[in-house]
């Protein structure tokens, strides 16, 4: 299909200021961009689309996601659907981040061993609608850590949210059973998590032994490692190892930051702010008032969360939109109120956490000279989005105002034609 967008205001996500101009789409990929208007006048078997003023920009990426989890309360609940509901859960959910203008997500683990593969396959077949995406293996984990919620009285490790592991050799089976299902990423739950009582978020869990053999058996096969990792000793350790995307990132000294920094260019950090925020502030419907958060050690932990944040964002460490979405208190699709955290607890502009969905965006999916950008030559990856999200970044979280959503040339949703619509004053091209 061949688009031509006119008369849209145009977020590159190169970090330039928006411009007016016109976008010409062919095939899957951008084949001219241009300032000001008439320049790319209308031609032969090209749809022409009047965005009357609305803006154009890259899609997003999402870097931490879990379509399996279900919008429950518990890991447990995500672990007791029955695999026929969760394998359609999980590809519904991959709908839903296309619908919301996430046109790359990262997947950051899923709840059975093979969902996120074959949903990756599916979309990938055309089978099911779903975005760009990068398949993760069940959380690998250790006894008693997060994620390991067999009973002694019930020890049957398929009821366990994660895989649990003792010993590298048990890590390295694990690794690389994972690896042959065929995934694109390895989680390890490196530290603990305030959301299980028997190991809070500064905990620390599993050996170097253990993790040295699944990066080293991960890397054999061209693949990426993927860290829970909430505590300052638990950072350390991904680094060391060589481990490519760090979740969480709560707690940071001057030696992890010094760390992150001299690994900038490889690493990325997606914090999934929501959890804390949200069961901080709104946790109270959930069962969880703000006494329990507290006492739970949330509001420690969103202390330590913006401290790190702040300070990694000043040190040009790449901070991420990843939310954790897919738990009751922040359920899959509200993944954009991420870039206003991201302004809030990182110190970002608006333009910054753009960019950190965008262009950064493009590098974390492993596309950096590809996608991201709204850029001649780079793949078709689109949103035309009434209003302007500069301005409000809150715009974002509303399905209604993404007025287009095109991946790989191809719209997911297709611009109603019309022209009413608000207008900006375009600064001079
Ligand atoms: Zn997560």
């Amino acid at each position: 299909m061949n688009v031509l967008f006119t008369n849209v205001r145009i977020i590159d996500g190169s970090g330039s200021p928006p411009y007016a101009g016109e976008v010409l789409v062919q095939g899957n990929r951008i084949a001219r961009v241009s300032r000001g208007a008439g320049r790319l006048p209308p031609m032969a078997g090209v749809t022409t689309i009047d965005g009357a003023g609305a803006t154009l920009m890259p899609g997003m990426t999402e870097a931490h996601t879990h379509f399996a989890w279900n919008n429950a309360l518990t890991l447990d609940e995500i672990q007791l659907m029955p695999l026929e509901e969760h394998m359609l859960w999980t590809a519904g959910v991959a709908k839903t981040y296309l619908d919301h203008g996430w046109t790359s997500c990262v997947g950051a683990a899923t709840a059975k061993p093979r969902l996120d593969v074959v949903v990756r396959n599916s979309i990938n077949e055309g089978l099911i609608p779903g975005p760009r995406y990068l398949a993760a293996s069940q959380e690998i984990t250790v006894a008693g850590s997060l994620g390991d919620d067999m009973l002694p009285h019930l020890p049957y490790p398929e009821f366990s949210f994660g895989q649990v592991v003792s010993g590298p050799e048990e890590m390295r089976k694990v690794v690389r059973m994972f690896l042959k299902y065929g995934v694109d990423s390895i989680k390890l739950n490196l530290s603990g998590d305030n959301l299980v009582g028997n190991a809070p978020a500064k905990t620390n869990w599993m050996s170097d032994e253990e993790v040295a053999i699944a990066v080293k058996e991960t890397k054999i096969r061209g693949k990426r490692v993927s860290v829970h990792a909430r505590s300052c000793e638990s950072v350390k350790q991904a680094l060391r190892h060589g481990c490519e995307i760090i979740y969480h990132a709560s707690y940071t000294d001057d030696e992890s930051l010094d760390m992150l920094e001299s690994a900038k260019d490889k690493v990325f950090v997606a914090p999934g702010l929501s959890v804390i925020v949200r069961l901080l502030y709104e946790g109270e419907e959930f069962g969880i008032d703000r006494k329990k958060a507290i006492a739970l050690g949330y509001e420690e932990e969103l202390a330590a969360v913006e401290e790190s944040l702040r300070a990694m964002h000043k040190r040009g460490i790449r901070v991420l939109p990843g939310g954790d979405y897919g738990f009751a208190w922040a359920r899959h699709g509200e993944n954009a109120k991420d870039l206003q955290y991201l302004v809030k607890y990182a110190g970002m502009t608006p333009m910054e956490a753009l960019l950190s969905a965008t262009k950064h965006g493009g590098e974390i999916m492993m596309m950096a000279d590809e996608l991201g950008e709204l850029k001649e030559g780079y793949l078709a990856d689109l949103l035309l989005v009434d209003g302007d999200p500069l301005a409000d970044l809150a715009i974002l979280q509303d399905k209604k105002k993404l007025l287009a959503i095109m991946k790989d040339g191809v719209f997911h949703k297709e611009p109603e034609m019309r022209t009413a619509r608000t207008r900006w004053s375009l600064p001079a091209a």
